[in-house]
């Protein structure tokens, strides 16, 4: 029976060692950490009335990400249940923004889009006839685009209102990366997917869909009783050291495997994979590119407040800029979390958290939500790789049973969980 260590416990080496169990490989997972999930994991924060499960950080799921949902689902965490749907809409809080009208919610895509374009309140005549004109020349062109280009450079002749309601926050919650430094072809791929690719079961590709339990209810602890049940094993607090070739293999801190998923990030991957360099070209060059990836940091405010959020909404998008640095604000009690609880997200954020926090407050009181208690804010500093044009990302084979499965490795998609999964389920069901 093959032996397969799988390196770092996310969603992409879970899904790596589920794939690689269902094709009857001997798993072992090595979990540097004590809690599954990676950086998309429960977070226990310590309030005056007793711990409390969140995240570290609000995610966002979409109806195109079909491996992921269809993974949850084999795993025994049905998604109509664990995940709470809207139809694809960034309201802002005086009403403003696009959001899908009921009527056309179960519309196929890409009419509910259009639908949505078409009644965007505080848009005029022109601001929906150019997105539809723009949305049906993507279509036309492939959703492909010249490399090169930047989401700002792609949608220059876009009206700013549309840019700033829709584009920016769908590129910076999608990409998180700037427009102006953002790559428009992976933009244009998560567009094609969302708003004209098939969804899971009953949903379109752009439906949102907002976590209604905390993220190691998802997916990852589901994917540690499956393995378990299966006979895998799944070590946690047990940090990788060494990754050595041996005569039939590999050996992962001394133990013998014949083949290895590497699902760290980057840089602990590079610092497994360096003392192979000199023998191992494609480890050597794998480092390399690694090495050279950027990253952008996500920051979560969670705060107490005294009101709900205006209109009973789930989520709201947030005008930001200079001193207002949050883009959306999620409300936790809406979707089935702790009373109260407020989650303001920022993306591609600086890393001073004290400032941070100071300007997110300032700009909740536009929201009239009362005074915020704010309960902690969590800093990923490396929450994603910057997602630029022509970006060079190192590839998921390396040779010889050695792979990487991770969100960073090549491929389509920016830094989400969609993509984690669909390296992992790819690289862990194959036999080389
Ligand atoms: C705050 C935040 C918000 C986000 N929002 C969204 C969103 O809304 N939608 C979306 O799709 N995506 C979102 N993402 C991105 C998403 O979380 C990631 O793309 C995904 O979780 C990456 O998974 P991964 O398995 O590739 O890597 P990771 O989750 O980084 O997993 C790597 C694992 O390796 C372990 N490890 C490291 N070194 C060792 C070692 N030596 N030995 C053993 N184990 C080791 C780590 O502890 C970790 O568990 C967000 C990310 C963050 C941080």
């Amino acid at each position: 029976m093959t032996r397969t260590a799988v390196v770092g416990a996310g969603w992409a080496g879970l899904a790596a060692a589920v794939a690689a169990t269902e094709a009857g490989q001997h798993v072992t997972v090595f979990e540097a950490a004590r809690t599954l999930g990676g950086r998309a994991r429960t977070l226990m924060l310590d309030t005056p009335t007793g711990p409390l499960a969140v995240d570290n950080g609000q995610h966002i799921l979409i109806g195109a990400y079909t491996a992921t949902l269809g993974l949850m689902a084999r795993l025994g965490a049905p998604p109509e249940t664990v995940l709470h749907a809207l139809p694809l809409a960034l309201p802002f809080a005086n009403g403003t923004g696009l959001r899908t009208p009921t009527w056309a919610a179960r519309w196929p895509a890409p009419l509910d889009a259009l639908a949505a374009i078409a009644t965007t309140p505080g848009w005029g005549w022109r601001e929906k006839l150019s997105l539809t004109k723009a949305s049906l020349g993507w279509q036309f062109g492939g959703f492909h685009c010249d490399p090169q280009l930047t989401v700002a450079q792609l949608c220059v002749r876009l009206p700013t209102q549309v840019f700033q309601d829709l584009i920016e926050p769908l590129c910076v919650s999608a990409l998180n990366t700037a427009a102006h430094q953002a790559s428009a072809q992976v933009f244009l791929r998560v567009l094609k997917d969302a708003l004209f690719g098939a969804g899971h079961g009953p949903w379109n590709g752009a439906t949102l869909l907002l976590p209604r339990v905390p993220l190691g209810q998802l997916l990852p602890e589901p994917a540690q009783r499956w393995l378990q049940a299966r006979g895998a094993q799944v070590h946690t607090g047990r940090r990788v050291g060494t990754l050595l070739a041996s005569a039939s293999g590999w050996l992962v801190d001394g133990e013998p495997f014949d083949r290895v998923l590497l699902a760290t990030p980057p840089g602990a991957s590079a610092r497994l994979l360096e003392p192979l360099a000199q023998h191992f070209p494609a480890a050597a060059a794998w480092t390399a590119q690694a090495q050279a990836l950027r990253f952008e940091a996500i920051a979560t405010v969670y705060a107490l407040a005294q009101r709900p959020l205006p209109q009973g909404a789930a989520m709201l998008a947030l005008r930001h800029g200079p001193g207002a640095p949050a883009q959306f604000v999620f409300d936790k009690a809406a979707l089935g979390g702790p009373k109260d609880l407020l989650a303001f997200v920022v993306s591609a954020s600086g890393n001073d958290r004290e400032r941070l926090q100071a300007d997110v407050l300032t700009q909740a009181q536009a929201l009239g939500l009362g005074p915020l208690n704010v309960l902690q804010t969590v800093v990923e500093k490396r929450a994603t790789f910057a997602c630029t044009p022509q970006l060079q990302r190192p590839p998921s084979h390396m040779g010889n049973g050695l792979w990487a499965v991770a969100d960073f490795v090549a491929g389509p998609y920016p830094a989400t969980l969609e993509g984690a999964v669909r390296c992992g389920l790819a690289a862990g069901a194959r036999s080389d």
